[in-house]
């Protein structure tokens, strides 16, 4: 299968880096080697290689077009990206065009923000949170994340 790709922005360089969906490791920018934002698309077809298979903790924001609160977290979640380059990974999941990824994790309510690590969802939190809250919450779940199995 075919493995998407996004366009990341180096924040060092400045270099426009294409990066995979899903990879070994994590991305980094082709010219000065700068940790890359990776900020991906996840779905029906790919959630278990793009979030389950990551060697990053994952935060992935279940959102749709339509959801007014959805919109208000997306500038946070995408500028956590940046912040943890190299550290977390961001997934967003359109729940319209993933129901069995939605099903199976019984999304009731968007946006609904899931942390995975080692293939394992570690947390969640439901509703548009404020910038700080969300920031904090998703520090405090990652670091209470159960390290990498060996
Ligand atoms: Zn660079």
């Amino acid at each position: 299968m075919a493995v998407s790709t996004a366009i990341a922005n180096c924040p060092s360089c400045g270099r426009r880096n294409r990066v995979p969906a899903a990879a070994r490791g994590h991305p980094r920018c082709s010219v000065c080697h700068a940790d890359l934002p990776w900020l991906v698309d996840a779905g029906d077809d790919d959630f278990t290689e793009v979030v389950e298979r990551s060697a990053l903790p994952v935060l992935v924001d279940v959102w749709a077009p339509w959801c007014g609160p959805c919109r208000m977290v997306a500038p946070v979640v995408e500028q956590l990206a940046t912040e943890r380059a190299g550290r977390m990974k961001v997934a967003k999941v359109n729940a319209d065009l993933a129901p069995a990824t939605s099903a199976r994790h019984r999304i009731t309510g968007i946006p609904a923000l899931l942390v995975y690590a080692n293939g394992r969802e570690i947390g969640r939190t439901v509703g548009a949170l404020p910038p700080e809250q969300l920031r904090q919450w998703v520090d405090a779940t990652v670091s209470a994340a159960p390290s990498a199995r060996p």
